[in-house]
């Protein structure tokens, strides 16, 4: 592919072929820090931590800039050697719902700068996730020049095509993410529907648009003793349908718990399934609590209160025993940028029935890795969830292509396809930076 240089204003830097030599990430609304499976921290937190740490072993030092939320938070705290999650003061400090960030997006890019000012450090390339760091990060070319990558996770239109109507995101981030499409340097797309997406119905410029897939801790999820999870949770040999996720509209556990029903009066008793439910909040006596309350309520006036277990939200290294106990993971999600769950799942060699909507329907090999089913669909669902649970000759080849699948996908792979849009947004290039998608091929 022929590259074509900067043709805009000469900046200190950028007109040559300097290398990166350190990258600022903004995560604004939610830290890499934050507890995983609660409502605004899953797949995002994960992808940030594991980003920049991939990128600091290939020797780019990484600072993650996040909203303060609590006082005695420290400034800078290590993640690992040389990544630093450095906590701005804008707006009060304590927890705001996402909503009500944008006014302060301001003060957290003029606090950005004067950190960096502080510190001495300049940074070559500036990475945001979600909508609302993508505007700091545009703010912040008042006092840099530094070049952007948005990575967007999810689209205000993506989300509206799926959406229940109350449920639909404000018009602010629809048009915040217009403009950001037309603003930024760099957008990457988690998978190639997305991708054409942004360009097609969103209005992006092909050339800036690169499509990189999620990366999976390839160390931390592998393949399990199954008989040894099942111990370690307290299950016998009943088949385990497990799901893990936020608890969120957008993840499609309304579908699943039909799906359950269905499953649940197909089954003799004693060989129905138990669902496994990670996320959420559980009470210290273990009873689910706000959101995910309501999901135990709903189980229970469909009358398969007793299939479902609910666990709460788990670190993350305890999900590699519920992935190696399972016989198969559920992601009914109604639309995953990019479905983390199902990746790791894959890659612990548990087969996974997901919805064929944005990154799963690439992710997921169909008959080879999982199945696919169309979301809102219980009955479509129940029969794929059943066909594996009752054929272990096709589970076990699942398990071996789920695993198999999974490999392309190791960080450091994906993290030296985002290293090289920095080095050539960092050397001045702006147009024709969108890489082959290889890993998905
Ligand atoms: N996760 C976790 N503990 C939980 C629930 C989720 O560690 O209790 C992690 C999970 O391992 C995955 C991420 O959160 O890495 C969820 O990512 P995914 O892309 O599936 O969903 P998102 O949260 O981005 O919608």
């Amino acid at each position: 592919m022929e590259l074509h240089d900067y043709s805009g204003p000469s900046v200190f830097g950028y007109e040559t072929d300097a290398p990166v030599r350190r990258a600022a990430m903004i995560s604004a609304h939610t830290s890499p820090l934050a507890t995983l499976g609660g409502k605004d921290a899953g797949g995002m937190n994960v992808y940030v931590r594991e980003l920049a740490s991939h990128l600091s072993r290939r020797g780019l030092p990484v600072d993650i800039f996040t909203r303060r939320t609590d006082p005695t938070t420290p400034e800078s705290v290590s993640l690992c050697p040389h990544v630093n999650v450095v906590t701005i003061t804008a707006g009060p400090a304590e927890p705001l719902d996402k909503h009500a960030l944008f006014p302060h997006l301001p003060e957290f890019a003029s606090e950005m700068a004067l950190y960096a000012l502080r510190r001495g450090v300049r940074y070559d390339v500036v990475h945001a996730h979600y909508w609302l760091s993508g505007w700091i990060a545009h703010l912040l070319r008042r006092y840099w020049a530094t070049p952007f990558v948005q990575l967007f996770h999810t689209t205000a239109h993506m989300k509206n095509a799926v959406a229940a109507r109350g449920d639909r995101e404000p018009e602010l981030r629809v048009r915040t993410e217009r403009r950001l499409l037309a603003l930024a340097d760099s957008i990457i797309a988690a998978n190639p529907g997305e991708r054409a997406d942004l360009i097609w119905r969103q209005g992006a410029s092909g050339a800036k648009v690169c499509t990189v897939p999620p990366g999976v801790d390839l160390e931390r999820f592998r393949r399990q003793d199954r008989a040894a999870c099942r111990r370690a949770l307290g299950l016998n040999d009943v088949p385990v349908v497990l799901f893990v996720g936020r608890v969120d509209p957008i993840k499609g556990i309304d579908t699943l718990l039909d799906a359950v029903v269905i499953l649940s009066s197909d089954d003799a008793p004693g060989r129905q399934p138990c669902i496994i439910f990670v996320g959420g909040e559980i009470d210290a006596a273990g009873r689910p609590v706000g959101t995910l309350a309501a999901v135990a309520r709903r189980a229970i006036d469909l009358g398969v209160g007793a299939h479902v277990r609910f666990v709460g939200s788990q670190p993350q290294d305890e999900l590699p025993t519920f992935y190696g106990a399972a016989d198969v993971v559920a992601v009914p999600s109604r639309y995953e940028s990019f479905g983390l769950v199902a990746v790791e799942a894959m890659a612990s060699g548990t087969p996974v029935v997901a919805s064929r909507v944005g990154g799963l329907a690439y992710t997921v090999d169909e008959e080879a890795s999982g199945l696919l089913v169309p979301s809102n669909n219980p009955n479509e669902l129940a029969a794929a969830l059943r066909r594996v649970l009752s054929d272990v000759t096709f589970r076990e080849s699942l398990s071996d292509g789920a695993f198999r699948t999974a490999q392309r996908f190791a960080w450091p792979a994906v993290a030296a396809q985002i290293a090289e849009i920095y080095r050539r947004l960092a050397a001045g290039h702006r147009g024709d930076l969108c890489c082959d998608d290889e890993l998905f091929a």
